[in-house]
């Protein structure tokens, strides 16, 4: 996409990974669409009413997260124990303001408390028992454990366990950048990790910098095999690759992407410049993913097809 400056923007992710498209199958695939395209929708309204992009980028995200389909929020990966242990994280561009939580498990909407730990507490990242005290004195929403976990997650898990730990994990991250018309930049990530997962591991996504940044020039949200994209530093390189090589922006989202694979990890990210382009490179079979600006077309792919049209009324 080739936004001009005056452009709203947002674009979402709903996981790099497996599966293909006969494994994934017709019906599977149209209900990741439209939930894509609700996610996509409920970020553009903020947008076109004026709203900032941080909070665009977070309703996307808890639209994502509310949906058993992606890992994150309800129907997020499990880990080695059963349960649904969460990261998050959101960044907006020019004041760098970030906030992140990481192994929550009765915070409904982990990205809406990583945005009040950003905007209502003095710090960047809050973890375990003390992001959950955190989550409580401001009244957020809390489920129980259980709540988050779906059957398909289950199978998956019976399946992670044997194949052994060494597969590569199978990913399934939502996130989000966005632009408003302000011209600030926002980005966030939301994500159950990796299935199978050691208790107390955390991934990239609520690392600013590896799977979140934001900053003046670029906004993005990465996916993938999270212990590869923080010793990549991938989110970061972007805007490095951008600021100090002068790349354009699909060009410093494919290399950084590139390092990635150089160290044998997989994945992918979606990036937003401040002139508005998009960049989506994935080095998966998938990577669900969308788009849309200020004419309100809402565009999804999920395979190597190009963007195309979706709709929720007509499609549903
Ligand atoms: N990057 C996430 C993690 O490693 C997984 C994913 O993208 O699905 O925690």
């Amino acid at each position: 996409m080739n936004a001009t400056t005056a452009d709203i923007v947002l674009a979402v992710h709903g996981g790099a990974g497996t599966p293909s498209r006969d494994e994934l199958g017709a019906g599977r695939a149209q209900a990741a669409r439209l939930a894509l395209a609700e996610a996509l929708q409920a970020g553009f309204d903020v947008l076109h009413n004026g709203g900032p992009a941080v909070e665009a980028v977070t309703a996307a995200i808890v639209v994502l997260e509310d949906s058993p389909l992606f890992n994150a929020g309800r129907g997020a990966a499990l880990n080695a124990e059963g349960r649904a242990e969460l990261d998050a994280a959101v960044m907006e561009g020019s004041t760098r303001r970030a906030g992140a939580v990481a192994g929550v498990h009765r915070v409904r909407n982990p990205i809406r408390l990583a945005r009040a730990v950003m905007e209502r507490s003095d710090h960047v990242l809050l973890i375990g028992e003390g992001a959950e005290a955190f989550a409580r004195s401001i009244g957020a929403e809390l489920v129980e454990p259980g709540w988050f976990v779906t059957a398909e997650r289950q199978r998956d898990l019976e399946r992670a366990r044997a194949r052994g730990a060494t597969a590569p994990p199978h990913f399934g991250t939502v996130g989000a950048v966005a632009r408003d018309r302000q011209g600030q930049l926002a980005a966030g990530t939301s994500t159950g990790g990796t299935t199978n997962k050691r208790y107390g591991r955390v991934g990239d996504s609520p690392i600013i910098g590896a799977g979140t940044w934001a900053d003046e020039r670029c906004a993005v949200s990465a996916t993938g095999w999270g212990e590869f994209f923080i010793r990549a530093a991938v989110a970061h390189d972007v805007a490095a690759r951008l600021t100090y090589r002068g790349d354009p922006l699909p060009v410093a989202a494919r290399a950084a992407l590139d390092t990635v694979g150089r160290l044998g990890g997989t994945g992918g990210l979606i990036a937003l410049d401040a002139g508005g382009i998009v960049a989506m490179p994935f080095g998966t079979a998938a990577m669900y993913r969308g788009t849309v600006s200020s004419d309100g077309v809402i565009e999804v792919a999920i395979h190597d097809e190009p963007l195309h049209v979706v709709s929720p009324e007509a499609d549903r």
